[in-house]
């Protein structure tokens, strides 16, 4: 293994791909040894490097996932919106090589999840949660895979399983809000790069959790970072709560 880790950037041409290409230029840690668009041969772009970073479309990141699994190459994926076959050839893939899937790399998303745990298993069911996301009008996904993880962390802190308590979405004569439901929001405009609130409605007061991010660099910054940390890590699926120390 050398000791600059080489990176492999997939869909090089896209919003999440130019930015790790601009932020990886500020790393002495890793350099960028190959990328690969849609229609290359990933092969060869898997052949010479350490890591792969994958911020593309599930079908993609399913395909990249297999064959990664039949070479051990270590994968960092951003991907959201990942459907069953991509969530199963990542398992398979976490059983050759390391592997980090997080819905958000950025530092305050992370804190945020966190935050979100601590203050949703200190108010309890009582205090009504909601999660509010916004982003750009070319997002596909929704909910934002960040505002499900959000939501999980709530479901987490009160001990509960999230797909029994969830609400994804209210249209017509739907009834009262139901006691100890964890709703999720989605709006869509412009070129917002992400918005989360997590809103904990209490009797007579309400606590709001929320993270903008103001540039695309922060998902960058974070992936490259979890890039640096996978590799020469053994076989398995890591969290960035562990790249950034916030557990073992
Ligand atoms: P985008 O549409 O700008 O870019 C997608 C890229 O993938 C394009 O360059 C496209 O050519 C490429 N691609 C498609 N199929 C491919 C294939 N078979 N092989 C290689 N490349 C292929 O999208 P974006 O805004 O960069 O977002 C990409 C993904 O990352 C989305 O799922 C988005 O939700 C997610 N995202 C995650 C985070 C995070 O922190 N986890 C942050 C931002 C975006």
């Amino acid at each position: 293994m050398s000791t600059v880790a080489r990176v492999c950037v997939l869909g090089p041409s896209g919003r999440m791909g130019k930015a790790l290409l601009d932020a990886a230029r500020d790393r002495a840690d890793l350099c960028i040894s190959s990328t690969a668009d849609q229609g290359d041969d990933l092969a060869l772009a898997f052949a010479a490097c350490d890591v792969y970073i994958d911020f593309t479309t599930p079908d993609s990141t399913r395909a990249a996932a297999e064959l990664a699994a039949a070479r051990g190459v270590p994968a960092v994926i951003g991907t959201t919106g990942l459907g069953a076959d991509a969530t199963r050839a990542i398992a398979a893939l976490a059983e050759r090589a390391p592997v980090i899937v997080s819905a958000n790399f950025s530092l305050g998303v992370n804190l945020l999840l966190g935050l979100a745990r601590t203050a949703s298993r200190a108010l309890g069911p009582e205090w009504d949660a909601e999660v509010v996301e916004t982003h750009h009008k070319l997002k596909r996904d929704a909910p934002s895979g960040t505002a499900l993880a959000i939501a999980r962390a709530i479901a987490a802190g009160r001990g509960v399983d999230y797909d029994s308590v969830k609400r994804h979405a209210r249209d017509g004569d739907i009834g009262p809000r139901a006691a100890g439901e964890i709703g999720v929001s989605s709006v869509r405009g412009g070129d917002i790069i992400g918005e989360h609130v997590a809103y904990f409605f209490g009797g007579a007061e309400r606590i709001e959790l929320a993270h903008r991010a103001t540039s695309r660099s922060i998902f960058a910054t974070g992936a490259l970072r979890a890039a640096a940390w996978l590799v020469g890590k053994p076989a398995g699926s890591y969290t960035m709560q562990s790249v950034l120390g916030f557990e073992p």
